[in-house]
């Protein structure tokens, strides 16, 4: 496509990436509603809790059936929670600044379907965990797996390959392992299918053993009590499946800016008498937060500290 149709239609594609967004929330309610419960994703097809009344299609429109609706169940009268459009928006807004910013980043558009994909499962892991204080295998396994084949399907989409002196790219820790790895690591190069593996799978390595280890060492050195709150291992495998979309660089970045958010917002707690600096908010919407800022404009720190040169 020539860069000037590519142009002409970019108003449409802003908002259709938003509708997709959108619609991609609307399923993302059923996850969080269903997926803690043990139910099914899929059976039975929505329907009202109340008066039992099937969803039919023209009310299952992303935010627009809401509102014509009035917030309410059309049969029954029973109000509709505004948190279903509201996660519906909250969708189709990330989904648009993920996209706005790869633009304008110029970002290879190979990232985008790992971005979407991880932008959905993040919001997802986020809310089960702030309402159930749980993150569901469901969620991260298979996004690990996923990772791994999106990385051999399409070694482009790993920025430490396609731009490894970039800062933004977070390529530091898959160099210094390729370097240490010799001639072995000159020949991965060569490879990029195997390259992309290695980057996808230290992504989740690093991911791992940092949060595990931080987990281990909160249970170690604070109090019973406090230590076994300080991390869940959900926390740990939500970390692993962002280093596996995002690489290894990106997992120190999340952990960094979220410890440094969850700290901050333990402290206005804190100051406004509901509870202690460690205590209640779950971990996982810090790191979704944290993984966003990345995904929008990469490398945070590196542009915090050229900011202040
Ligand atoms: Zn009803």
């Amino acid at each position: 496509m020539l860069a000037s149709d590519f142009e002409s239609i970019l108003p449409l594609l802003h908002v259709m990436v938003f509708c997709f967004g959108c619609v991609v929330g609307s399923f993302l309610n059923v996850v969080v509603w269903r997926l803690p419960r043990g139910e099914s994703l899929l059976h039975p097809p929505s329907h009202c809790p109340l008066c039992g009344h099937g969803i039919r299609a023209w009310e299952n429109i992303p935010i627009v059936s809401w509102l014509c609706l009035g917030g309410r169940c059309s049969a029954c009268k029973a109000g509709i929670s505004i948190r279903y459009p509201l996660g519906e928006a909250a969708s189709g807004l990330l989904f648009w600044l993920i996209w706005f910013c790869a633009l304008k980043r110029h970002l290879p558009l190979a990232v985008l379907p790992a971005y979407f994909y991880l932008t959905g499962a993040l919001l997802a892991a986020a809310q089960i965990d702030r309402t159930h204080k749980i993150i569901p295998d469901a969620i991260t396994l298979p996004g690990l797996l996923l990772a791994f084949c999106w990385s051999l399907a399409l070694p482009t989409s790993r920025l430490a390959l396609v731009a490894p002196d970039d800062p933004h790219s977070g390529a530091m820790l898959y160099n210094g392992l390729v370097d240490a790895m010799g001639e072995v690591g000159i020949a991965l190069g060569q490879v990029p299918i195997a390259a992309a593996a290695v980057d996808c799978l230290l992504g989740a390595a690093v991911g791992f053993v940092l949060l595990a280890a931080l987990g281990y060492a909160g249970k170690r050195l604070l109090p019973e009590r406090l230590g076994r709150e300080v991390m869940g291992f959900g926390d740990v495998k939500l970390l692993a499946m962002i280093g596996a979309f995002l690489g290894a660089d990106a997992c120190i970045y999340v952990l960094l800016a979220a410890a440094v958010a969850g700290f901050l917002a333990g402290a206005c707690r804190r100051l406004l008498g509901q509870g202690g600096l460690l205590s209640a908010w779950p971990f996982g919407p810090f790191l979704a937060m944290a993984a966003y800022a990345w995904m929008a404009i990469g490398n945070y720190f590196f542009i915090l500290m050229r900011g202040l040169h």
